[in-house]
């Protein structure tokens, strides 16, 4: 009586999640982090477990067939909707129903061939299995697709852990004692299930954390970062610049402002998207020619704005010499081989800073040296002339 009353609430829970999901899904646009998905899988469970009530757990009913299918297919829902949580487009309905048909075969086959104590066996060994791919996978993605949410990984692994284990015990259980060991009144049976409610009030949440996490630190990029050429935006820079000035051993940075030439007749000749993937070109080359940590920024338009860090003046005109001459001698890629497009650029160096109050002067400096390069014929590098 306890344990029905425990599947019952574990059932509530997890189609009031399922409707919780649906309603965020739906207010996501575009990208929905698996939250659709993710409502079906609850759907799907809460099913299974409706159909075990209506049922009884030991019966070779129509109704236990499906449940045991649908207890199977929602774990492998799961699964779908994490990876397109991590950003792998997944197709969902064909895979789940190639389990359904698969697992409803494989049930009709073992019961045939070994009885319907076997059939029992089978989906919890079929779970036990299924959650110890699950959890080395929420491991293995710590060191790879999932390195920002390390901790997250852990405590969903050993959650999942937990289940595979109670299920292997459940598969032990059933061999040793046949159909017995499924009667609700027994205590491993009780926890079973006290331990599935677990899971079933503590999991959903965690999914709306992990989204939530994902928006917010979407939200940081977007308002910190240029949408064009992903190069750090104004305020970006001048956050990044803080945390760098922080650092007690923070040396002298320079200001390098990068602005494409005759810009206008790039976009007049071949177009405002061609213009655009020369940005995306120049942006590249800033990437690949700064030294790693050096802090990159699109000021606007066709104005770039390199911040050379810890180096000296010598360091910071040969680094403005460097890009000068890979934005000079590089194609862009992507566009007609037959008329490959060139640009080039001209570079003004400020004096040096030691704060990140101080960039706004420094950004004049070099644009007054910019300008200096602009009359003398571009495509050059100058150096503010301080005093
Ligand atoms: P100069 O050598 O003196 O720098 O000349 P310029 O043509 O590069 O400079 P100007 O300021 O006259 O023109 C900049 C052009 O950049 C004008 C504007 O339409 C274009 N532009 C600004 N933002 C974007 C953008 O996001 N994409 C594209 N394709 N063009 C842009
Ligand atoms: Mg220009
Ligand atoms: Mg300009």
């Amino acid at each position: 009586m306890v344990t029905t009353i425990i599947i019952s609430m574990l059932c509530v829970h997890l189609l009031c999640f399922c409707a919780m999901f649906l309603l965020i899904s739906t207010r996501l646009n575009g990208k929905k982090f698996g939250m659709e998905v993710f409502a079906l899988g609850n759907l799907l469970l809460g099913g299974a477990y409706i159909l075990q009530l209506l049922d009884g757990v030991s019966s070779s009913s129509i109704l236990s067939y499906a449940s045991h299918t649908l207890t199977l297919c929602a774990p492998v829902t799961y699964v779908l909707g994490a990876m397109r949580f991590f950003d792998r487009p997944t197709p969902v309905l064909k895979p789940l129903l190639a389990v359904a048909v698969g697992y409803t075969l494989a049930q009709l086959l073992v019961s045939a061939a070994l009885g319907p104590v076997a059939r029992h066996a089978l989906l919890a060994f079929a779970c036990a299995t299924l959650f110890v791919g699950m959890s080395l996978a929420a491991l293995y993605g710590r060191h790879t697709y999932a390195r920002d949410l390390r901790v997250e990984m852990l405590v969903f692994a050993s959650l999942i852990g937990g289940i595979c284990l109670l299920n292997a015990a459940k598969f032990v259980m059933i061999i040793r004692g046949g159909l017995d060991a499924l009667d609700l009144n027994t205590s491993f049976q009780m926890g079973f299930y006290i331990y599935m409610s677990f899971l079933g009030t503590v999991l959903p949440p965690s999914a709306v954390w992990l989204v939530l996490r994902r928006l917010t630190d979407e939200l940081r990029t977007l308002a910190t970062h240029d949408p064009l050429t992903r190069l750090l935006n104004r305020r970006g820079l001048l956050d990044s610049l803080e945390l760098h000035f922080r650092s007690r051993t923070a040396g002298s940075a320079y200001v390098l402002v990068v602005d494409v030439d005759h810009f206008k007749r790039i976009n007049d000749t071949h177009g405002h998207k061609t213009g655009d993937q020369v940005l995306v070109h120049v942006a590249n080359i800033l990437i690949n020619t700064a030294r790693k940590g050096d802090l990159i920024c699109r000021l606007g338009g066709e104005e770039f704005a390199l911040i050379a860090l810890d180096t000296d003046r010598e360091g910071a005109l040969q680094l403005a010499e460097r890009v000068r001459l890979a934005i000079e001698q590089t194609d862009v890629p992507g566009l007609s081989q037959t008329q490959p497009i060139r640009c080039t650029a001209t570079i003004g160096v400020s004096d040096h800073f030691t704060s990140a109050q101080a960039l706004d002067d420094s950004l004049q400096q070099a644009d007054k040296a910019l300008y200096r390069g602009k009359t003398e014929g571009r495509n050059r590098v100058e150096w503010v002339r301080v005093g």
